[in-house]
């Protein structure tokens, strides 16, 4: 007869510390994590982004998707969306209606945009106005270092990219706030309104033009400095995307520097770990995608969010060069939606249920279901390819953990999975643990980001 101690080794299941269970990760994490840190403070927009992984897929031998072409088992390519979003792929020895392996993540990160009339002065102040762009606590952006990135238009067609408050000889930027001793009256606001959206405006300036006396002469200052700089003038805004993000590198946290703490962890960690997993694949069974989404934050719209075609156009253009059925190639596909989880934070133990919470440290987080009541909006992953994955991860030695987002009356959220999964592709979320998501500054854990690497590895090569 077995002992209650061995019955419950046996029948019982549970998730340990990675460090307890795989000692030897600790190395091989600590030195990707490297690389990702590199990547995270150099990608810090939805173009940044591409921009970075095209030259990382053209120096692995990845070239430019021509859907008149024929293309052969181990050819690579990337196909870019409108530099917003990215595709790239791996072709597979068997034909595409025998399925793809997909890994889905997006780009797109919480942020403040310009508005498309930004510039005014107040109080011999000169201001650029923004409107927020995903789910942001906006108190948590004002008093803190921002930086400028984006592109401007001009009026001859050209073009400008702009990136300011990033090197250490650069200025940033700042959104103020409100004294405490003065603060009565705001202390009464609630969370959401702390600071308003109409009250997220940078200081850029404060010196007026030199000259004759004029009215706005410190906004005259900021547009001849942007002249002379980049030359454009305050039309050219109307044509220009901008974002203000947190000024700053991604930085080791903690003694042991087993973190990593940065803007934009959601979701460009899963981003750059199917990227590595992706770049590295050669000659797989079944062609492999990895595909970079646009707009996840604010429902994957528009033309370069997964709410457009051009994935599912991508595998029917592959199946019409070899001549096979489109619709099994959607059918027999298999995606792996890649997106951080809500890691437990002890000190809001409140907002989580324990039992069912992802733990930083504890290995790739597999979602079955997101959404948020009663699973509204959500793709909820059928028992079969949770048990494929389940197996896999264990056959191959992937650490691995499961989550729901919070306690159910908390909130919720969504991931690209349903968008994907409504092109009939079976579809999991994965990714993961992410410590104050959306702030300007997140944390992972190491450990967790090499397992999440050693996952997507590990189902785009099976
Ligand atoms: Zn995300």
């Amino acid at each position: 007869m077995k002992s209650a101690k061995e019955l419950q080794k046996e029948l019982t299941f549970s998730v340990e510390h990675i460090s307890r269970t795989n000692p030897e990760m600790q190395a091989k994490a600590f030195e990707f994590c490297e690389g990702y840190k590199d990547f995270l403070s150099s990608s810090k927009t939805e173009r940044e982004t591409v921009k970075n992984m095209i030259e990382m897929a053209k120096a692995n031998g990845y070239e430019e998707y021509n859907p008149e072409k024929i293309y052969s088992a181990g050819d690579k390519v990337y196909l870019n969306n409108r530099n917003r979003a990215l595709i790239l792929s791996t072709i597979g020895k068997m034909a595409v209606d025998n399925g793809t392996h997909i890994v889905a993540s997006h780009i797109d990160v919480p942020r403040l945009d310009l508005k498309p009339q930004p510039l005014y002065e107040a109080s011999e102040i000169s201001y650029l106005k923004t409107h927020y762009y995903g789910g942001v606590k906006r108190y948590q952006w004002g008093v803190t270092p921002l930086a400028l990135h984006g592109i401007i238009y001009r009026e001859d067609g050209s073009f400008v990219e702009i990136n300011v408050g990033e090197d250490e000889n650069d200025p940033v930027f700042c959104i103020s706030d409100l004294l405490p001793h003065l603060a009565k009256d705001q202390r009464e606001r609630k969370m959401g309104d702390v600071l308003k959206g109409e009250e997220m405006n940078v200081i850029i300036g404060s010196l007026p033009f030199e000259g004759e006396d004029i009215k706005d002469a410190v906004k005259l200052a900021a547009l001849v400095y942007l002249n002379e700089k980049y030359g454009i003038t305050e039309k050219d805004f109307l044509r220009a995307e901008i974002e203000v993000v947190p000024a700053g590198k991604a930085r080791d946290v903690g003694f042991d520097r087993s973190m990593v703490g940065g803007y934009g962890h959601d979701d460009r960690v899963c981003a750059y770990t199917s990227l590595m997993a992706e770049l590295e694949t050669k000659n797989p069974a079944k062609t492999s995608i990895a595909v970079f989404a646009d707009k996840e934050e604010i429902g994957s719209t528009g033309a370069t969010g997964l709410c457009a075609d051009y994935l599912k156009n991508f595998i029917c253009n592959l199946a019409m060069m070899q001549g096979v059925n489109q619709y099994t190639a959607l059918q027999n596909s298999k995606c792996l939606s890649a997106d951080v989880g809500a890691a437990y934070d002890p000190t809001f133990a409140d907002a989580y249920d324990p039992l069912n919470s992802c733990y930083i440290n504890k290995g790739t987080v597999l979602t079955k279901y997101t959404g948020s009541g009663g699973k509204g909006g959500t793709n909820d992953c059928g028992a079969e390819f949770m048990a494929e994955m389940i197996s896999l991860f264990d056959e191959k030695g992937v650490c691995w953990q499961s989550q729901e987002l919070g306690k159910i009356d908390q909130g919720g959220g969504g991931t690209v999975a349903r968008f994907v999964a409504e092109c009939d592709i079976t579809t999991v979320d994965i990714g993961v643990a992410v410590v104050s998501m959306h702030a300007p500054f997140e944390i992972v854990s190491k450990l967790d980001v090499y397992a999440t690497y050693e996952a997507f590895a590990a189902f785009v090569n099976r």
